[in-house]
């Protein structure tokens, strides 16, 4: 089976080479290249020669396995061609070229990895050479940031030895300038009437003018009678309050005086003589005049957080209202500017104690306990004669004149918002550089005009006039009219805002 198989693969071919017959044999599984070498082999030239075969009609027979068999009659007779020599060195010299470029290519290849290399390494030291530049920026930054912090901090210091943390108690106040520094006004009778409106326009008054108009209402209420005041002593008294009013947007004198002319109208509107005694006006008008003195601009909220040193005095409870009343009580101490003067000891106890409460009770985180105080004693029925009743409805009153601006037409409230924010904004920029926390209603971010007065005067103004309107039907009227005629305007305005920003 074996030697039968064997048979069967291998062919047998009788070739004719140089006129003789040559049989060779080979498996009909090898290459035409080796048969190609076989015959060349026997024909004993190159195995590059070409050989060619051609049968008896001398047609040719390719060389290849699957050559047909012949007998040794009919023998394929074989041509041998050598290759030409120009073809071959022709083809030595491609074939030494393709190698040459071959070698070449990689030489590039080389050259151009050690180029990569060096530019890659160039690059790498330009990185390092920006990184130690901009590391010594950074340095160089920082230590800048440092040194502002520094001066910041001085400044900080510097003013808080005086600007920011007012006046020392042991600090004597004194007048800088004399009376009569101020000119003597005649006021017009419609100037006179005017005054006592709670429409009165505060922006048209120079300040020497609007000391003029508070001595007016000091006489006019029969005040400087009651504390038999001498004229003059009323006169230093105000200029000297004047000068311990700050230059704040919001915060100085021409806020004492609309508070305190809020005061005067509130105390026509209800015709408040008719209920408490002249000693109880004195202290309404001038807790009013005192109840913002040496405001620094900044808040309560500011003070504790800050731990100025205002606050570490009043150990976080109302530092700046507390500090108001020191000023006003140091003030007084100074017998040229004491209006109470002429009173006697117990009077004047009274008097300072009356005036200390009312400027405490402007603390707007006091606001809610001082409300439900007051509606109690209403429920309960309200009674003049009562004391803690009538301190109740007396703080009820300044905290109305404190925050009365709305109730006063736009072309007087308007304005009086802008100066808020501005104080507001100084305060929370401040804040943000101290890494204080920033309350959202004083964050220029986060405030809009409408946005910062609706919820205000919806929750705060209109429920307090309200309460207050009461007892004294006419405030209804003159007072919560008008905050509700604001908040419509706010509204307004809110939405118009809204639409422009949404159509924009
Ligand atoms: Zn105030």
């Amino acid at each position: 089976m074996g030697i039968a198989s064997s048979m069967e693969t291998t062919k047998v071919v009788f070739l004719e080479i140089n006129q003789q017959i040559n049989k060779i044999s080979f498996s009909k599984h090898s290459c035409s290249r080796d048969i190609h070498e076989l015959i060349a082999n026997i024909a004993d030239v190159s195995k590059y020669s070409i050989i060619t075969l051609t049968d008896k009609h001398d047609v040719h027979v390719p060389v290849t396995p699957a050559m047909p068999v012949n007998t040794e009659r009919s023998p394929y007779v074989v041509t041998v061609k050598m290759p030409c020599r120009r073809e071959s060195k022709q083809n030595e010299k491609k074939a030494v070229q393709a190698a040459i470029n071959q070698v070449t290519e990689q030489l590039n290849r080389t050259f151009k990895v050690d180029e990569f290399k060096k530019e890659l390494s160039d690059r790498l030291h330009q990185v390092e050479r920006r990184l130690e530049v901009e590391g010594l920026r950074i340095v160089e930054i920082e230590k800048c940031k440092q040194d502002i912090t520094s001066i910041k901090d001085q400044i900080w210091a510097s003013h808080k030895n005086y600007p920011d943390n007012c006046m020392s108690d042991d600090k004597k106040i004194t007048l800088k300038r004399d009376v009569p520094s101020y000119p003597k006004y005649t006021l017009s009778q419609e100037t006179i009437d005017y005054l006592k409106k709670p429409t009165f326009d505060s922006w048209h008054w120079e300040p020497n003018e609007m000391l003029s108009l508070l001595e007016h209402m000091y006489h006019e209420l029969g005040l400087v009678h009651e504390f038999n005041t001498n004229p003059v002593t009323l006169k230093r008294w105000l200029l000297c309050v004047q000068e311990n009013y700050r230059n704040n947007p919001f915060h100085n004198f021409r806020h004492c005086f609309c508070v305190t002319q809020m005061m005067y109208g509130m105390i026509h509107l209800c015709k408040l003589w008719e209920f408490v005694t002249r000693e109880d006006l004195g202290i309404l008008m001038t807790a009013a005049v005192c109840h913002d003195l040496d405001h620094p601009g900044y808040n309560n909220t500011y003070q504790i957080n800050a731990r100025t040193d205002l606050a570490i005095r009043y150990n976080d409870i109302s530092p700046l209202e507390n500090h108001h009343c020191a000023v006003a009580t140091q003030i007084l101490s100074n017998a040229e500017c004491n209006i109470f003067s002429n009173v006697d000891k117990d009077r004047f106890k009274r008097i300072r104690s009356g005036i200390t409460m009312l400027i405490l009770a402007t603390d707007m985180a006091r606001h809610a306990e001082i409300m439900d105080s007051f509606k109690n004693n209403f429920n309960k029925g309200f009674e003049f004669r009562d004391k803690e009743h009538l301190d109740t409805l007396k703080m009820v009153l300044i905290k109305c004149c404190d925050i009365s601006n709305e109730v006063r037409p736009m072309e007087v409230s308007e304005p009086w918002v802008d100066c808020l924010l501005e104080e507001y904004f100084n305060q929370s920029d401040r804040e943000k550089s101290e890494g204080l926390p920033v309350a959202p209603f004083m964050d220029r971010e986060k405030v809009t005009k409408p946005s910062a007065q609706i919820g205000f005067i919806k929750f705060v103004l209109i429920p307090m006039f309200e309460t207050a309107a009461k007892l004294f039907n006419q405030i209804e009227e003159v007072m919560v009219k008008p905050l509700q005629e604001a908040k419509d305007r706010y509204e307004d305005m809110k939405t118009r805002g809204e639409k422009a920003s949404t159509s924009s």
